[in-house]
Parts: C-alpha cells; sequence; structure tokens
C-alpha cells in the first residue's frame, strides 16, 4: 500500500480524497496556488506545497510544478480527482515515468476515451450500442451533409475532444447545418486546439443515464449501477439521482452485464462512467470519462462504498475481492451541486463567506471546502459544495433533501440553493418525469 499520496486538485474533492487517505491511513500532501493558501485542503493535509499563481494553467496544470512537489515530499502516488490534470495522457505518463502511480487508468486509456470518436469505436467493437452518427470524424461539410441526410434532423456536430460541453451545435434542418457545423469546429478548436468534429443523431427526449464501473487491471470489473443526470443546464449537471426512476433493476442488470463485459475485454483498470442516453427503452452510448466523477457520491451511498478508497486499493495492485453478485443497491440517493452563482442569472458569485451552517442528521452528507472567512476565489469552477442524502425511498430522499436545503446556510455570496429548493417543490421532478431538456425550460420559466 501506499505511503503518501499527493493530491493534484483543490476544493471539495481534494478533501474528499484526503478523508479515504486518512480512513487508510495514508499521509496526503496537498498541492495549491497561492489564491488558495488558506483553503481546507491544504488546511487540513499532513503537509502542503505551493505549485503557482491563481491562473489553473500556472498551477493545479502545472505539470512540472506537481512533479517536483511529488519528488520534495517523498509520494509515491498521485490522485488526480476530476477536471484539471485528470483526463491527460501525458500526465499520467509522467506520473509512472517518474517512479509514481497515476491512481487512474492507463495514459492508454485515458487518451483513447478522451478521443470521443476513438472511444465510440472501441465501444462498438466491444459490443456496446452507440447512438447513430457518422462513422467517425467529419473532414468538410459535404460528408456532413450525407451523415445528416443519411441519419436525419435533428443532428447534433460534436467536438472529438469535447468536455464541459463545449463545441457542441445542434442543426434542426438542412438550413442550419452548415453554421452549426462551422461554429462547433470554431468553438472547439478555440477550447481543445482541435476542430476534429462527429455528428449524433440529435435526440429529442432522451435521459442522460451513466454507469460506474470498476476494475482492478486482474480481470475483475463491477458495476456499481446507475445515475440519472438528466438535470442539466447548458449540458452541465445541477442534481443527479442513483438510481434513475426510469429504469428498472432487470435494465440495470442488463446494461451493467454489457458495460462490465466492455470493459473486460478493453482491460481497462480502475474507476470509469460510462455515459449513455436513453430514449423510447433503448440505452446509446455517448462517451466515457476515464476518472472519478463528481457525482460519485450518491453511488457511493447507494451501494455503501468508498469509490477512492476502491480507486486506491486497485491502483496499489489490489484485487477487487468481490463480485458483482456481492454489491447490493439500498434505497435511493440524491446530490444537488451548489455553485457560487446567482441562482436567477447564473453568474459567478466569489468574494467572502460570512457565515456557515451545513445540514446535517440521518442519510444527510455535505462535500464542501467551504467555512466562515472563507475566500471564494474568482479563478476556478464555481462548485463550492455538494448536498447529497439517503434515504429508503425516492419519496423520502426528496422529503430529506427538502428538510437539508432549508437548514443550509452560506452567508455572504449567493449560491444555486434556492434553484434547488424550486426544483424539489416541483410536481413533475418529484414525479421523477424529466429528460434532458427539463431544467433549461424550468430555469427559463422563471
Ligand atoms: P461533454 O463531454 O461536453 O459533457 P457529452 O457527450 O457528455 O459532452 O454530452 C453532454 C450532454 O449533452 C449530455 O448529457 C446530453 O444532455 C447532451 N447530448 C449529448 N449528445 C446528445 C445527443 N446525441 N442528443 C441529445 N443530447 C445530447
Amino acid at each position: 500500500m501506499f505511503q503518501k499520496i499527493l493530491i493534484a486538485n483543490r476544493g471539495e474533492i481534494a478533501l474528499r480524497i484526503q478523508r479515504a487517505c486518512r480512513e487508510l491511513g495514508i499521509a496526503t500532501v496537498a498541492v495549491h496556488s497561492t489564491a488558495d493558501a488558506d483553503a481546507m485542503h491544504v488546511r487540513l493535509s499532513d503537509e502542503s506545497v505551493c505549485i503557482g499563481p491563481p491562473p489553473a494553467k500556472d498551477s493545479y496544470l502545472n505539470i512540472p510544478s506537481i512533479l517536483s512537489a511529488a519528488a520534495i515530499t517523498g509520494a509515491d502516488a498521485i490522485h488526480p480527482g476530476y477536471g484539471f490534470l485528470s483526463e491527460n495522457a501525458s500526465f499520467a505518463d509522467m506520473v509512472s515515468a517518474h517512479g509514481l502511480t497515476f491512481i487512474g487508468p492507463s495514459a492508454e486509456h485515458i487518451s483513447m476515451m478522451g478521443d470521443k470518436i476513438a472511444a465510440k469505436t472501441a465501444m462498438a467493437a466491444v459490443g456496446v450500442p452507440l447512438v447513430p452518427g457518422s462513422d467517425g470524424e467529419m473532414p468538410d461539410l459535404e460528408t456532413a451533409r450525407s451523415v445528416a441526410s443519411r441519419i436525419g434532423y435533428p443532428v447534433l456536430i460534436k467536438a472529438a475532444a469535447g468536455g464541459g460541453g463545449r463545441g457542441m451545435k445542434v442543426a434542426r434542418d438542412p438550413s442550419e447545418l452548415e453554421d452549426a457545423y462551422r461554429l462547433a469546429r470554431t468553438e472547439s478548436r478555440a477550447a481543445f486546439g482541435n476542430d476534429a468534429v462527429y455528428m449524433e443523431k440529435y435526440l429529442d427526449k432522451p435521459r442522460h443515464i451513466e454507469l460506474q464501473i470498476m476494475a482492478d487491471g486482474h480481470g475483475n470489473v463491477v458495476h456499481f449501477g446507475e445515475r440519472d443526470c438528466s438535470l442539466q443546464r447548458r449540458h452541465q449537471k445541477v442534481l443527479e439521482e442513483a438510481g434513475s426512476p426510469a429504469i428498472s433493476a432487470a435494465q440495470r442488470d442488463a446494461l451493467g452485464e454489457t458495460a462490465t463485459a466492455a470493459l473486460r475485454k478493453l482491460g481497462y483498470r480502475n474507476a470509469g462512467t460510462l455515459e449513455f442516453l436513453y430514449q423510447d427503452g433503448q440505452f446509446a452510448f455517448i462517451e466515457m470519462n476515464t476518472r472519478l466523477q463528481v457525482e460519485h457520491p450518491v453511488t457511493e451511498m447507494l451501494c455503501g462504498i468508498d469509490l477512492v478508497r476502491e480507486q486506491i486499493r486497485v491502483a496499489a495492485g489490489a484485487r477487487l475481492g468481490y463480485e458483482q453478485r456481492d454489491v447490493t443497491f439500498n434505497g435511493h440517493a440524491i446530490e444537488c451541486r451548489v455553485t457560487a452563482e446567482d441562482p436567477q442569472t447564473f453568474m459567478p458569485t466569489p468574494g467572502r463567506v460570512i457565515a456557515y451552517h451545513a445540514p446535517g442528521g440521518l442519510g444527510v452528507r455535505v462535500d464542501s471546502a467551504l467555512y466562515a472567512g472563507y475566500f471564494v476565489p474568482p479563478n476556478y469552477d464555481s462548485l463550492v459544495a455538494k448536498l447529497i442524502v439517503h434515504a429508503a425511498t425516492r419519496e423520502e430522499a426528496i422529503n430529506r433533501l427538502r428538510r437539508a436545503l432549508d437548514e443550509f446556510a452560506v452567508v455572504g455570496i449567493k449560491t444555486t440553493i434556492p434553484l434547488h429548493q424550486r426544483i424539489v417543490d416541483d410536481p413533475q421532478f418529484q414525479a421523477g418525469d424529466y429528460t434532458i431538456h427539463w431544467l433549461e425550460k424550468f430555469v427559463a420559466g422563471g
């Protein structure tokens, strides 16, 4: 087992990883930018190293600084969390080249899944169903036109290097295709330095259903069930549930079997998430994330496991030590992403937190790095807390969520807590009756 792990991240996820390390008796090294000198992940770690100025490119994305921090502190592994360097294959390679363990999959699998075209090709080859679309990249507008007329409008043009919903454009009919195609390429080049795009049929009422898997690299692959992440704004998840209100246990088992068989064939290792769109009873793969997800706690609550602990064990070479039939799904869990944003305009609201009170009680978990007096810096992602509730049934979970949101006090900055309170009180949400387009309309409707 590792003696010391460097956590190459910040905020709630850095704390989350630190907690797992502590419970395993592993020492932790925090890294931080100058903007984060007072951050909770720094205060609670065994050691900390400043790795650069506030802009992420100079600190949390600064590979030489992070590797130097690992070297001077004598860390033997690096956990990348999510975002930042977590899906950077060359970082994973460099970590290994420096004699350290990267807590995640192989660099080869990271780069395969990071290219969404390669990911779809690889998944199709191992029997995973896809959203209908282009066979790979569309090098010119002519190809786009012929694919669109084959699969039928509306279509979605997506960036091969995409992430965070960027480089994605809908064309509802042939007249919109040229603009959508050019915009997707331009946006993708600006965001990712790569303008390769592909096309998918634009589904009109899908749910976003994703499956959590864990593999030990010794041929053992299990899944921990699905999460429903359909509540999105600008293709970004806002509230997630496990299990999905729309999926039966039999559907979960069948999807799990397809996904675990596929990852066994690919020889995948560590945690991963397969994302699907689900419509008219059919699942269609859209992408795979080769890292821990923001919304992993709902799965942890449902299955009673610690996914970060499993990631660390597997990275250290351990076998899973359990099989699919040992994984149980109990009750229902919901997570709200609380961001430092105006709940109406969604403008970021960095600033000083004057008072802070986190909810508690039975079945309530808060993953957050906030505290009274903390200054939310403007330089990073606006996620400041995740409120997770677990209960025996979905209805009880919703009641618990409403109660916990009412207790939650963040004074000094605006947050999206009021938005979550409105969602929880909505009859359609309560009925579980929503698709990926529901929240966008809900927000627009006031
Ligand atoms: P990113 O990596 O940028 O987040 P994804 O491929 O994961 O992109 O898609 C993000 C979201 O965009 C999905 O959760 C879904 O809401 C929407 N989306 C993606 N593909 C389609 C599609 N073919 N039809 C309709 N909506 C889609």
